[in-house]
């Protein structure tokens, strides 16, 4: 082993591994960016000539947390104004406070209209999410008319399935009460009520989506979202919705800004299964998945396909089986016709491309186990992994057959604390919201799964979504689902070699082992250690990312 030579040993407090043989170690040894060794200190300095770096001494260190679920929107999220319920952290390590009444929120869009009088775009916020205001009547366009008759807004809503408008935008784009799209809500007037539901009702909105697009491909949102990494402790984000293989050319832009030594994550990037330019069939729009993956870097990587086969819960567009919402009224959309699953699906299967089904509404995920049953049958694979996402309402009979199959599922746990008290009195009422987001009963039959923020629907930050899925508790106070929670270490499991695992990346990320690449979280405190209600609250120092330590930006108040 005459060849390595740029070794750096790194002593820490305690070092958790994730590795049954050997748990906790004294040191770790770094060398090409990559784990030379684990164990005692003098083991680490076995290998030979080697710098110390003792700035970890105090300080623990886990294996690289992976968010398995999130959008690159996250980034560009950070830059858009915020008017959501709950306080959010932003890139300088800060908050930005939440919006409580309508009366702030129409007060705070005024001043934006104010900041950026004389602009020609629109005012495009996020974070709203109207199931808070469940008092006062439905946001519609009469109420953003109030900030302005002639400025266009577009107020995007936390579960990202949703957006309110108002007259002026309607009228930009032609939206009347002759729309035939599906989503465009009405009023009792029958014109347009200034929401609209789900991504073909958004898109007729064009000029706002453009300024959301052109925020998601602005180099500094992309160095945001590598700033927010570091200061969540996150290694690795996957976007669950890269247009790849629609836009080849924001590509080569995330490439050369996530390849840069100073870029602080690794990007994973699920593509949306939309038709490439050029292609018209599935089979072509494979090839072209398959070919992107051939330019997969160290750093920014294709790591399979994303299919959205229904809505959101909380926005009442799940596609729910019997008996349906709890209260309110159904508004479930396919957003892919369940008759064409499995041909869209067909073709990336043969290919073994590794493929995740967002499945929210419990009448989707046996139509998606069904599938990869089929696609099993038709071409071998005995290792697809193939994943249900979000897998909020999977009951046990589902996880059992998923186990058989080899599909892993990634939880939605965050939706606990953010929606938790909102499922249990409106959406899907008391006793399928304690089955929620059911991680307890995926590890009781033997499915491997990973829990996520869907970041930005909300905040990254797998110190939070652990705790979530360890405490299961709602911001009323309740414990939802005593029987669902998970113990810390299955938590930091689930963020760490569960997220690897259906990635096909555990054999490179996931645990701190020889072999392995050098990507830890840096933490104040152990997570397997402290009081499970302190998991949240444990300091983030930063990370290390193939061997290079990254710090985060702490808040700067006490
Ligand atoms: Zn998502």
């Amino acid at each position: 082993m005459g060849d390595i030579t740029d070794i750096t040993v790194f002593p820490a407090r305690r070092i958790v591994t994730m590795d049954a043989a050997q748990p906790t170690v004294e040191a770790v040894a770094v060398a090409d960016g990559r784990i030379l060794a684990a164990g005692s200190l003098d083991e680490c300095r076995s290998w030979g000539p080697h710098r110390l770096d003792e700035r970890f001494a105090d300080l623990v260190l886990v294996p690289g947390m992976i968010e398995a679920h999130a959008h690159s929107l996250e980034g560009a999220f950070a830059l858009l104004p915020y008017v959501g319920w709950f306080d959010r952290h932003n890139a300088e390590g800060g908050t930005t406070p939440g919006i409580r009444t309508y009366a702030d929120l129409l007060d705070r869009l005024r001043a934006l209209d104010a900041e950026t009088a004389g602009s020609s775009e629109p005012i495009v916020a996020g974070g709203f999410d109207p199931i808070y205001f469940r008092d006062e009547e439905r946001l519609t366009k009469e109420h953003l008319d109030r900030v302005s008759t002639t400025r266009p807004i577009f107020l995007f809503h936390a579960s990202a399935h949703l957006a309110t408008v108002n007259s002026a935008m309607l009228e930009l784009h032609g939206i009347d009460r002759d729309a035939t799209t599906p989503g465009v809500a009405r009023g009792p007037d029958g014109t347009p009520s200034g929401e609209l539901q789900e991504m073909p009702a958004m898109a007729l909105a064009g000029s706002a989506l453009a300024v959301i697009l052109r925020a998601i491909n602005d180099p500094a949102a992309i160095g945001t979202l590598g700033q927010i990494c570091v200061n969540q402790g996150i290694t690795a984000l996957t976007d669950l919705a890269a247009a790849g293989l629609q836009r080849p050319e924001s590509q080569e832009l995330w490439r050369r800004l996530v390849e840069r030594p100073d870029y602080p994550a690794r990007v994973f990037q699920r593509h949306i299964n939309a038709m490439p330019p050029g292609a018209s069939t599935w089979d072509e729009a494979a090839d072209a998945l398959v070919d992107l993956g051939r330019d997969s870097g160290d750093k920014l990587r294709t790591v399979g396909l994303k299919v959205v086969l229904d809505g959101s819960i909380q926005g009442f567009t799940a596609k729910m089986d019997w008996p349906g919402y709890y209260t309110g009224s159904d508004h479930g959309i396919w957003m892919t016709d369940p008759a064409q699953l499995l041909d869209i699906c067909r073709p990336f299967h043969e290919r073994l491309v590794n493929i995740h089904v967002h499945c929210n509404g419990d009448l989707t995920i046996d139509l998606w186990i069904d599938t990869v049953e089929r696609l099993l049958l038709e071409t071998a694979w005995l290792d697809h992994r193939h994943t249900v996402q979000h897998s909020q309402l999977t009951k046990a009979h589902h996880f059992r057959r998923m186990a058989k199959l080899g599909m892993c599922a990634n939880i939605f746990t965050n939706h606990i604390w953010y929606w938790g008290d909102q499922h249990h009195d409106i959406t899907v009422g008391p006793e399928r919201a304690r089955r929620m987001e059911p991680c307890a009963t995926a590890e009781r039959e033997g499915v491997s799964f990973s829990i996520h923020s869907d970041a930005n629907v909300t905040p990254l930050g797998h110190l939070h979504t652990m705790w979530c899925a360890v405490n299961r508790l709602t911001p009323s106070g309740r414990v939802l689902g005593e029987g669902e929670r998970i113990s810390a270490e299955s938590a930091l499991r689930a963020v760490t070699l569960g997220s690897a695992y259906q990635l096909h990346l555990d054999g490179e990320l996931g645990s701190i082992e020889c072999g392995k690449t050098a990507d830890f979280t840096v933490l104040d405190d152990d997570p397997l250690e402290v009081d499970p209600l302190a998991i949240r609250d444990i300091g983030v120092w930063g990370t290390v990312v193939g061997g290079t330590p990254f710090e985060a930006k702490r808040p700067t108040s006490t």
